[in-house]
Parts: structure tokens; C-alpha cells; sequence
């Protein structure tokens, strides 16, 4: 079925060329004359509930290409809700991506996808969801490095309006599917050898590459410096749930720090975060969900982060959400940060697993505490009390021997008095 689906897409293809339609041009991304380049990032739109979720879905994403009019959409991932498979169905994945793929298409803008780690949980393996992809004229997925841990790894160059020089490069590594990241308990990873790679790409730029610096990368679960943007820095936007991110820092965060691979990250994932924020110089962000699938966002419309980099006279990143009912979310300040009035160090639901922990044995020890301190008030009192007894009890032995002794001193005056007299 998908081989045919991809027939298909060629079919298409063929059409797109018979009428003139530039595939040479769609596929070098450049800075427009006034030197800017919009890309709108897409994320859990979780097609596969029903015809109706996903209709409204895709009404998200047409009200926001019909106000940002990009230059290149990025799909992080999370596009198909894959555990939706009843196992049965014929061509479930392809069918449910298909419907998006037509509408970018009709709008005529390229598009890239990295897979969230729901993706894979269907009928299709990220192989397969790579290669659907990749069937479709329009999209800029790159091809697996079959070396490489995971499927989507790959960067974009975004050219000078002549296309000589890269002024910009989009990057996008794959972070995983449910779990097996090693030594990990919870989601999955980043792997040491796709953060490899990234370092020997990097490596063959040389120094003057006008592009250092100056990138985007995307992936679907956050890396764990998203805790340390949230526990120390100012963030912009909403904070709704704790941040699910990638069980084991494997050090991607270091590499792009010592590198200077690029100055902005954008994660999904988590439906109801959105903020963005630095952190030692780099700016990490959420996109905004956009589908009508799966939870979320709670408080929030659907919609989009839009990027729009210029590079005319200075070198500036803009950021905003264009929502679905075509407004824009600036997003403010978040004065406080409401979800958590402690930092948050263990990822998603494995921090509330260690508070419960740390509680338990808080509230063990504070029974202790208390145990002992009672304990030894009680003995003290005990002690006290002991003490007063046997001053008592002293006290009133004492009382006798000093009534002899008044007794004897009465005597000895009466028989002076007698000797006297
Ligand atoms: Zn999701």
C-alpha cells in the first residue's frame, strides 16, 4: 500500500512539473530579498482520532500558513498518533500523514519532519515514515545515515538570496521513541553517536562560516537543560505540565555550547508548555501544539511558534504563536512560574515518582524526629520528676532527726536552766 501511495506522489510530482512548477527552487532555502527567512514549526498535531479531530486539525495549520505565508514549515514530530492502530488496518499511518502532506503541498511550501516518539508506534517503523515522507515533492526530509542511532538526522542550509553562501542551517536530531535510551528510565534519547556526528558536521565548517552560530535545531523531546531554563531564568509563555524530556543528557546541550552549532532550539512533546527562554546564551523554546488530537493545550488555542530570522544589518531571531483563530500570542514574561514553587531536577512523571520518594522518607524521618524529641522530653520529665521524688522522700527523712535534735537542744537548756538555778 505505501508503494503504491508513493506512485502516487510521483504521479503528483509529474503533474507539479508538467505545469511549471520549480522543484530546483524549492529545494535551496533562501533569504528573501529583505533578507529574512519564516519558518513555522508544526507540532503533535496527532492525526488518527477521527475525520473530525483531524479536518479541524488541518483548519489549524491552513489559518496559520494563510497569515505567515513561510518559507519552510518543520513538523516536530508527533504528526500521527501511531497507538491508534487497532493493528488491522490497511495503510493507517500513510493515509492519516497523507492528508497533511497534500494540504503543505497545496499551499506550496516545503516542509521537513522529524518523528515524535508516537509516530512509530503504528504501522510504520521512522524508516518507513521517513520514506513516505520523502515520497512527496515538496518535502526536505533527508535520507536515514544508516550508521547513525534513530532515523532523522539531518541539516539544511538556508542560502543568501543569490544562493551563494550559507548564512543560516537548520538542523534536526532524532530524539527517540518511548524509551530505550541506555541506563535511561523513562523516554528515549539523544544517542553519543548522533551527537558525534553532529560534531564532525560542525568540524568541517571552517571557523568563518557565516553560518556559526547563526541555526536552529529541532527534535521532539526536550533535552534536560529545558529544567535548568525553567528552575533559573526568566521563561515567556505558558508552563502547564513538568518537562518530559529525554531520560539521559548525553551532552548535545554541551556540544552545541562549545561548538557554537546554533543559537536556538525548539523542542514539542510536552502539549501544554509553549514557553521560550535562554540559558547560558542559548535559547531553548516549545512550539505551540497544533492538532486536535491527544491532550492539550490546556488554557491555550492550537496554533504555531513562528521563527522569522533576519539577516540584514543585524542578525536577529523573532519568535512568536500565531494561534488558530488567526491571532498572535506575543507571550509575556511569566512573573510566576505557577506549576512548581520548587525546581524541578528528575524528568516528567519520574520527579513526581522521587518527591513521592523523598516525602516518604521526609515524613519517616520527621515521625522519627518527633519520636525521639518526645521520647526524650518524656524521659527528662520522667527524670525530673524522679529527682523531685527522691528530694521528697530525702527531704522528709530528713524532718525526724531535726525534730531530735530540737528535742536535745530543749533538753540541754532545761538542765542549764536546773544547773543555773
Ligand atoms: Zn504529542
Amino acid at each position: 500500500m505505501i508503494v503504491s501511495l508513493i506512485v502516487k506522489n510521483i504521479l503528483t510530482l509529474g503533474i507539479l512539473l508538467l505545469f511549471g512548477f520549480q522543484l530546483s527552487s524549492a529545494y535551496t532555502l533562501k533569504f528573501n530579498e529583505a533578507g529574512k527567512f519564516k519558518i513555522v514549526q508544526l507540532t503533535d498535531i496527532h492525526l488518527g482520532y477521527d475525520d473530525e479531530k483531524d479536518q479541524k486539525s488541518l483548519n489549524v495549520i491552513s489559518t496559520v500558513l494563510d497569515h505567515e505565508k513561510p518559507d519552510l514549515v518543520f513538523i516536530t514530530g508527533d504528526a500521527v498518533s501511531g497507538y491508534l492502530w487497532d493493528d488491522q488496518e490497511q495503510n493507517f499511518y500513510a493515509s492519516k500523514y497523507q492528508k497533511m502532506a497534500e494540504l503543505l503541498t497545496k499551499y506550496q511550501i516545503p516542509w521537513a519532519l522529524t518523528a515524535g516518539n508516537h509516530d512509530s508506534e503504528g504501522d510504520l517503523t521512522r524508516d518507513q515514515i521517513s520514506e513516505f515522507d520523502r515520497s512527496f515533492a515538496l518535502s526536505l526530509t533527508q535520507q536515514k545515515i544508516p550508521e547513525l542511532s534513530h532515523t532523522f538526522n539531518y541539516q539544511l542550509p538556508v542560502y543568501d538570496k543569490n544562493g551563494e553562501s550559507v548564512l543560516f542551517r537548520i538542523w534536526t536530531v532524532d530524539s527517540g521513541e518511548g524509551d530505550g535510551c541506555p541506563d535511561g528510565f523513562g523516554y528515549d534519547c539523544v544517542r553519543n553517536d548522533q551527537i558525534d556526528w553532529m560534531r564532525q558536521e560542525l568540524n568541517q565548517l571552517p571557523d568563518e562560516d557565516p553560518s556559526k552560530r547563526r541555526g536552529i535545531l529541532f527534535m521532539h523531546i526536550p533535552i534536560q537543560e529545558y529544567m535548568n531554563l525553567y528552575n533559573d531564568e526568566n521563561i515567556y509563555g505558558e508552563d502547564g505540565e513538568y518537562i518530559c524530556c529525554q531520560s539521559v543528557n548525553t551532552g548535545l546541550f554541551q556540544l552545541i555550547q562549545e561548538t557554537n552549532a546554533v543559537d536556538w532550539i525548539s523542542s514539542g512533546h510536552d502539549h501544554d508548555n509553549d514557553y521560550y527562554g535562554q540559558y547560558k546564551g542559548i535559547n531553548m523554546a516549545y512550539g505551540r501544539k497544533t492538532g486536535y488530537g491527544q491532550y492539550g493545550p490546556n488554557k491555550l488555542l492550537r496554533g504555531a511558534r513562528v521563527f522569522e530570522i533576519s539577516i540584514n544589518n543585524e542578525y536577529d531571531v523573532k519568535t512568536w504563536i500565531r494561534q488558530e483563530d488567526g491571532s498572535i500570542d506575543y507571550q509575556k514574561k511569566l512573573s510566576q512560574k505557577p506549576f512548581l514553587s520548587f525546581s524541578q531536577e528528575y524528568c516528567c512523571e519520574e520527579i513526581v515518582q522521587q518527591q513521592l520518594y523523598n516525602f516518604k522518607y521526609t515524613i519517616v524521618f520527621l515521625i522519627g524526629m518527633g519520636y525521639f524529641l518526645i521520647d526524650s522530653l518524656l524521659q527528662r520529665r520522667r527524670q525530673r520528676s524522679n529527682f523531685h521524688k527522691e528530694k521528697l522522700s530525702i527531704m522528709q527523712s530528713q524532718v525526724p532527726s531535726q525534730q531530735q535534735e530540737t528535742n536535745s537542744n530543749q533538753n540541754i537548756s532545761e538542765s542549764n536552766v536546773t544547773i543555773l538555778l
